[in-house]
């Protein structure tokens, strides 16, 4: 791996874009980010690509402009090896909550090597903070890779594990236009997530509140128990592809309230969560896609 691009600030978020097997065409993107914490020792984060761009082509994703196939699980390793060893040579990692999210460019659900990757970490590196982290679009079709996952997390992770299902909208034709491949519907994600829940982590239910989307909390009630599953809401940032579909929807935390329905959810006992991210990132090119683009460009 050959890192070509490092930019951003230690104290918000550091963008990395790196070419694999020698070439340009097999580029990755990758992230650490404090997350919002005072402190690396509180929590580090690293966002790794598992995919190199990706074939979903959500509509306001930059990841999807290129699709060249799956990483490895040993390029997926590079990535956190290249983030781990710059700060902690001998691969001890101080931090509580130390999460490696397999969520920047590439759908996770469709590399089987992906679950083989989150189980290396945990082996290569002293870190007894370390937190797995997938977010997923629920690809149709991989039922075998799920059942892996959930058993990973009984056995080994035992519910210190983020599962994120990227929702977006509670209409199913604005998910299917949205996410444009064939996904579970909200019955079998919410069917898996009680599956997989051993308590820890609540499943994750993510929506980006782009300015179409619909949130039904009356659609969420009537599948997801709130004791299983929380909601985290989520601005849609200035993607050059959120752009072209008119689908950007920045807004602060105060402006949310503008929102109803999380006032909803809340009454109706779920654990609402508003993630702003910061303002920085936007501005670093620390959105999914961004960096290798910028890099592809020259701009
Ligand atoms: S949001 Fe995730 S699944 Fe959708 S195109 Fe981007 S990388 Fe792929």
């Amino acid at each position: 791996m050959k890192v070509v691009y490092e930019g951003g600030d230690e104290k918000v978020a550091k963008v990395y874009a790196a070419y694999m097997r020698g070439s340009p065409e097999h580029m990755v993107e990758f992230v650490e980010s404090l997350s919002g914490s005072p402190s690396i020792d509180e929590k580090w984060v690293l966002i790794i690509s598992s995919q190199f761009g990706c074939p979903v082509r959500c509509r306001f994703c930059d990841a999807s402009i290129f699709y060249r196939g799956n990483l490895t699980a040993e390029e997926m390793l590079a990535q956190v090896d290249f983030m781990v060893r710059r700060r902690y040579p001998d691969g001890n990692v101080p931090a509580k909550k130390f999460k490696v999210q397999f969520a920047r460019m590439g759908e996770p659900a469709l590399n089987d090597a992906v679950i083989e990757a989150m189980l290396e970490i945990r082996r290569r590196y002293r870190a007894p903070g370390y937190m797995p982290c997938i977010s997923t679009v629920a690809p149709a079709g991989r039922d075998e890779w799920f059942g892996r996952l959930l058993e990973a997390n009984r056995k080994v992770f035992r519910g210190w594990f983020q599962l994120q299902f990227s929702l977006h909208s509670t209409d199913q034709k604005y998910r299917d236009w949205l996410v444009p491949i064939r996904k579970w519907g909200l019955n079998e994600i919410a069917e898996y997530g009680e599956r997989f829940y051993v308590g820890g982590r609540k499943v994750t239910l993510n929506f980006a509140l782009s300015p179409g989307a619909r949130v039904d909390p009356s659609v969420i009630s009537e599948h997801f128990d709130p004791h299983v599953f929380a909601l985290k809401f989520t601005p849609v940032n200035p993607t050059v592809r959120a752009e072209e579909n008119g689908m950007v929807n920045v807004f602060t935390e105060r402006e949310a309230d503008r929102y109803v329905f999380l006032r909803e959810l809340r009454e109706m006992g779920y654990d609402v969560i508003v993630s702003i991210g910061e303002l920085v990132e936007n501005e670093i090119g620390s959105n999914c896609g961004q960096l290798v683009m910028r890099v592809h460009t020259g701009t």
